[in-house]
């Protein structure tokens, strides 16, 4: 299969609407486009075609009981797909919506079973991407789409990272730039009393408690131990991993450089290619390995944008390791290190 690549360009809104629309149709006759969103890329298929969602497990190489997230682009189309709407989950997407949060709520029988990884559930999104948007009401409403990328790499933020994995197995690609988050959706469950944080993203546990009060957070996030699992189906794979190791060092920042300085030296020495994520106010610290900068401490949101970018920008360099400094930045440093822990496995060296 060929895959195309379309680019939206600002200001050429006919061609951009006709690029948009021959997606869609695609996209209705059960096909699968990449398209942008203000997080990451999304790789999407008509949500209530049930061959079509199918379709995405097979082009990613996903795990078939790891659920999708279908996007919406108006306020009316989440009746038709969500059962019951708790009044605190309407005060969240008037709050929210379109953005970054993503709720899960009691399926309706429309919703087939191969979005839904075979759940009860279904977890829905209304992105505020305009070319994402457009194409969702183009495409009939609904979208079911996980990340662009094949299953565990990190995820796409540019249309060349959706290219690098999905090249040859899917008609067309939307190229709308970069994205301006860089990581995915928080999700909520709502599907239960209380709201549950089941992933963490750019907006935070502490905002959404500012909305609705009380808001847990899944016990299972983050946890290695074998006897707590996620509740979201897709936080227990191996995720967002580059091909070389990753290792992040954590603790007082002289500390840190010191370690990095000497493991990088060690790992040369040793003839590894070795990597080193550090910021815009670290990088000249580092004297060994490839240096790169993430972004800078004094905006954390550089940080989440660049993450996905700098791990397969190692990729395409066969670095073997890479050491990197921790960010548990004040905002969203939990949705940075949530990413970043399972990228590396869970390996880090406490300095
Ligand atoms: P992705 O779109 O690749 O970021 O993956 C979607 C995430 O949403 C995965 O972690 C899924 O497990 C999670 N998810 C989607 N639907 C549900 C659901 N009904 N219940 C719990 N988690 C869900
Ligand atoms: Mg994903």
């Amino acid at each position: 299969m060929r895959t195309v690549i379309e680019k939206i360009i600002e200001g050429e809104e006919i061609q951009n609407q006709q690029k948009i629309e021959a997606a869609a149709a695609i996209l209705r006759e059960g096909g699968l486009v990449a398209f942008p969103t203000e997080t990451v890329y999304g790789l999407g298929a008509d949500a209530l075609n049930p061959l079509a969602a199918a379709r995405i497990y097979q082009a990613k190489g996903r795990p078939s009981d790891n659920p999708l997230i279908v996007h919406i682009s108006c306020m009316e189309d989440l009746n038709k797909i969500a059962a019951y709407i708790p009044q605190k989950a309407r005060k969240l997407a008037e709050r929210f919506w379109p953005g970054p949060l993503t709720m899960i709520f009691p399926k309706r029988s429309i919703v087939p079973a191969e979005t839904t990884g075979g759940l009860g559930t279904v977890a829905v999104r209304m992105p505020s991407h305009p070319a994402a948007l457009a194409l969702i009401e183009a495409a009939g409403g609904y979208i079911a789409a996980p990340s662009a990328n094949t299953s565990g790499r990190p995820s796409p933020t540019r249309a060349e990272h959706v290219a690098q994995d999905m090249d040859g197995r899917i008609p067309m690609i939307l190229d709308g730039g970069a994205v301006g988050i860089g990581i995915e959706s928080t999700i909520v469950d709502f599907s239960e009393e209380i709201p549950m944080v089941l992933r963490p993203g750019y907006v935070t546990p502490d905002m959404i408690r500012e909305v609705i009060g009380e808001a847990r957070i899944d016990p299972g996030l983050g946890e290695e131990r074998s006897d707590i699992h996620p509740k979201a189906p897709g936080m227990k794979y191996k995720h967002y991993a580059p091909k070389a190791e990753l290792i992040l060092v954590n603790g007082a920042q002289e500390r840190v450089q010191q370690t990095i300085n000497s493991l990088t030296r060690e790992a040369m020495e040793s003839g590894k290619a070795a990597g080193v994520i550090g910021t815009d106010e670290s990088c000249g610290c580092y004297r060994y390995g490839i240096v790169k900068s993430i972004g800078t401490r004094n905006d954390e949101d550089t940080i989440a944008r660049h993450l996905y970018g700098i791990l397969r920008e190692f990729d395409e360099m066969n670095v073997d390791i890479i050491y990197s400094e921790s960010f548990s930045t004040p905002r969203i440093g939990q949705a940075i290190m949530n990413r970043m822990l399972k990228a590396a496995g869970h390996q880090v060296i406490e300095v």
